[in-house]
């Protein structure tokens, strides 16, 4: 077997990255695009010596999971790797997913998992979730701006103003923004030449306000006649906030240039039995270069669970790292006594304090550092001094993929908190570290996956892990 061979190849599994898998002739081939259960007609790009790669040249006989994409643009953009498959299989396979994780990487028994882990927690529709959106903008073939994305691997712009994971709000705010554009014969960016001024469009919905933000990224310091694009923006209902970031090799700057410098959004608590709304809420500013999840509904899932499994009376001290705009911290704070949270970003630290003013939210305290220095220091320092907060009742983690550091985790030991709650974007790297948990003392008591990423392969996760004393070496 070699490059260009044409095989056929049934999928009988789905990789990591949504890819499919066949066999053929004993060897494993991973197929971009296929779909579980399909059988295809496949043309193989590379050969390894134990696998290859290949292409679908044909599908013979589509699997009864496939479904109509709503984006015909899917396979160029690269964003929604699985957006073929049936919601309900895009489900299974993100449980699937963080379960081999947990049994493969975190060392945990099959029955263990089965017994504790509950179903992922699904969307009701896996279309038009995000409330965020970045347009890359450039020109066509006449010189014509228009919006898009980047086209894999390359810097020219496929044209496109409506992703359908973005609101629809996108559309008319993108149109007006390149008919401002036309008119006054304003240039988008070239990333070839670094000529050129419209770089991107930011764009941001608060889904409980309705409110809209629009941030224009410029190579330069102005745009001309910027009023008429303001006059057209500020046309659009539910317009609260106009900004520009000139973004040139010497600044980095955002300026408010109409309205707020933020828009305002709510996250809900939920019932953790079926997900209801409670009345309980907290709001939250948001301003362009902040850090907020960006699918809202799946995120009130996601945190009232964390919540539930940090399982607080109204009196317990709880360390909340990782902690962004205090997105987590605020939300157990209206439940503990009192919260820390620490995050590494200072303008997201001036946000949380903020934010916690803003709902008069008293017992919660935000440090500026990383996880694994300004815990150690805290500890180190204050061994004599502040016993609650030394040893907490509860740490929530909610690292970025690379998950925690080896030095937090070890911290997270020594302060022997009676629950950890760790919230995951990345399911490997959760795994590695509750191995090291475990073997520190601690029990995997509770595990649910979140869907807030529909159509594409992440899966976020919430576990809850709690001190049992005996620990393994
Ligand atoms: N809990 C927040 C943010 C989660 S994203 C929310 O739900 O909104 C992860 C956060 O960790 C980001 O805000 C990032 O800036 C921060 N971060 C990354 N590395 C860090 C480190 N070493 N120490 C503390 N915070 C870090």
């Amino acid at each position: 077997m070699q490059k260009n061979d044409i095989i056929e190849l049934k999928i009988e599994d789905m990789g990591v990255d949504g890819e499919g898998i066949g066999k053929y002739d004993g060897m494993t081939f991973f197929v971009k695009d296929a779909v579980l259960g399909d059988e295809i007609e496949a043309r193989i790009t590379k050969m390894k010596k134990n696998y290859g790669y290949a292409r679908v040249e044909q599908i013979l006989s589509p699997s009864k999971f496939r479904v109509t994409p709503q984006c015909e643009l899917h396979r160029r953009c690269g964003g929604c790797q699985i957006q073929a498959l049936d919601y309900e299989k895009q489900l299974e396979f993100k449980q699937n997913k963080v379960r081999g994780n947990l049994i493969r990487i975190g060392g945990f028994a099959p029955e263990l998992i089965d017994r504790i882990m509950l179903p992922v927690v699904g969307m009701k529709e896996p279309y038009r979730y995000r409330n965020k959106a970045q347009f890359p903008i450039g020109a066509d073939k006449d010189g014509n701006p228009v919006a898009g994305f980047y086209a894999a691997r390359t810097h020219s712009i496929i044209p496109v103003n409506d992703c359908k994971l973005g609101v629809e709000e996108n559309q008319i705010i993108l149109n007006e923004v390149l008919s401002y554009m036309k008119e006054y014969h304003v240039a988008s960016y070239d990333e070839n030449t670094g000529k050129g001024l419209v770089r991107h469009v930011l764009i941001r919905y608060g889904f409980s306000t309705k409110e809209l933000m629009v941030c224009v990224i410029i190579n330069g310091n102005s745009l001309p006649k910027v009023e008429k694009l303001i006059d057209r923006l500020t046309a659009i209902d539910g317009m609260k906030s106009i900004s520009i970031n000139q973004n040139t090799k010497k600044t980095n700057v955002t300026k408010c240039i109409w309205g707020d410098p933020y828009i305002t959004d709510m996250i809900h608590l939920r019932d953790t039995k079926d997900f209801s709304l409670t009345d309980t809420a907290v709001a939250y500013h948001i301003s362009p270069q902040s850090f907020y999840q960006v699918n809202p509904v799946q995120t009130e899932k996601l945190y009232s669970l964390a919540l539930d499994y940090a399982g607080l009376t109204g009196k317990e001290t709880v360390w909340d790292l990782y902690c962004g705009i205090g997105t987590i911290s605020l939300f157990l704070a209206q439940k503990a006594g009192k919260v820390y949270g620490v995050e590494i970003v200072p303008q997201a630290i001036e946000d949380a304090k903020n934010n916690a003013a803003l709902n008069g939210i008293n017992n919660a305290e935000f440090f500026v550092g990383k996880a694994e220095e300004v815990l150690p220091a805290f500890y180190e320092k204050k061994k004599d001094t502040d016993a609650d907060m030394l040893h907490p009742d509860v740490i929530v983690v909610d690292p970025p993929r690379k998950g925690c550091d080896g030095v937090c985790l070890e911290t997270m030991l020594k302060m022997q908190p009676e629950r950890i709650v760790y919230v995951s974007c990345d399911s490997a790297t959760l795994a590695r570290d509750l191995k090291v948990l475990c073997e520190g003392g601690y029990e995997l008591c509770k595990v649910r996956a979140v869907d807030q990423f529909g159509n594409t392969t992440h899966v976020e996760c919430v576990i809850m892990m709690q001190y049992c004393g005996k620990e393994k070496k």
